[in-house]
């Protein structure tokens, strides 16, 4: 069976300071039932994966560009990320996808380029509360993994975070069934895709996931795990959400 995976996103947060908190994390899960990656700044990667090297606990980038080098000033392509530990990168967040207008098929490409460096993929997709109050939630989420996903994608090298954008950062979440109901479709629509295997794929939800809601989240059906923002920054925060994860079926 796949290992659920709980999967920290720091944004633009965090110092040198902070690696204590990744420290701590990795002294609290020494065997973890469930896979732990945490993505800090770029900044702050090497020195964490210096930090977390013979735990339980991986490194990751927030985003990867899609060449491999060249002049392309203040990006950081996939090799250099997993030269500086990263086994994993986050694409098409989308606070990338409104910030720098990124597409889906850019996001495609990114995530092509992460495959080739050996890194998975962590892609997200959500909609915006406008998709949801217009009944376009399903057909909106269908598109962006038709157009996110590229063909190098395979269960052990990619995950899917559905993230609706109006949960992240808001203290809102989508109902259980309608995260349910989306989870569902990514199902259907990655075994069209990947067939038989596709059930191996992780899709994570992400949107406001806190130690209190997250025993309920972890509950609901085809969620092997969860992208978490906010609460991922303090160990005191994160840890529970690791352990409901660990605790859920
Ligand atoms: C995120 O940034 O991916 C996210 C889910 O943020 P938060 O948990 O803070 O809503």
């Amino acid at each position: 069976m796949t290992r659920k995976l709980a999967a920290g996103n720091w944004k633009m947060n965090g110092s040198h300071a902070s690696l204590a908190e990744i420290a701590a994390l990795a002294e609290t899960f020494p065997s973890p039932g469930v896979d732990i990656l945490v993505c800090p700044p770029a900044t702050l990667l090497a020195d964490a994966a210096r930090r977390t090297a013979g735990s339980a606990i991986a490194v990751g980038g927030q985003d990867c560009a899609t060449a491999l080098s060249g002049a392309h000033t203040g990006d950081i392509s996939a090799p250099m990320l997993a030269e500086g530990g990263a086994t994993a990168v986050i694409l098409g967040h989308s606070e990338r996808r409104a910030d720098h207008g990124e597409t889906d098929a850019l996001v495609a490409a990114k995530a092509a380029a992460a495959h080739d460096a050996g890194l998975t993929a962590l892609i997200c997709l959500g909609e915006t509360l406008a998709e949801r109050e217009a009944a376009q939630t399903l057909e909106v989420i269908a598109a962006q993994l038709h157009g996110s996903l590229p063909d190098s994608a395979t269960p052990a090298n990619t995950v899917i975070a559905y993230e609706p954008v109006w949960a992240i950062g808001t203290g809102l979440t989508p109902s259980c069934d309608q995260i349910g109901e989306v989870h569902a479709l990514l199902r259907r629509l990655l075994a069209d895709r990947l067939g038989d295997r596709a059930h191996e794929l992780r899709l994570l939800y992400g949107g406001s996931v806190k130690p209190g809601n997250a025993g309920e989240l972890f509950a609901i059906p085809e969620v092997d795990g969860a992208l978490v923002g906010g609460a991922s920054l303090k160990a005191s925060d994160f840890s529970p959400i690791i352990a409901a994860l660990e605790a859920a079926d």
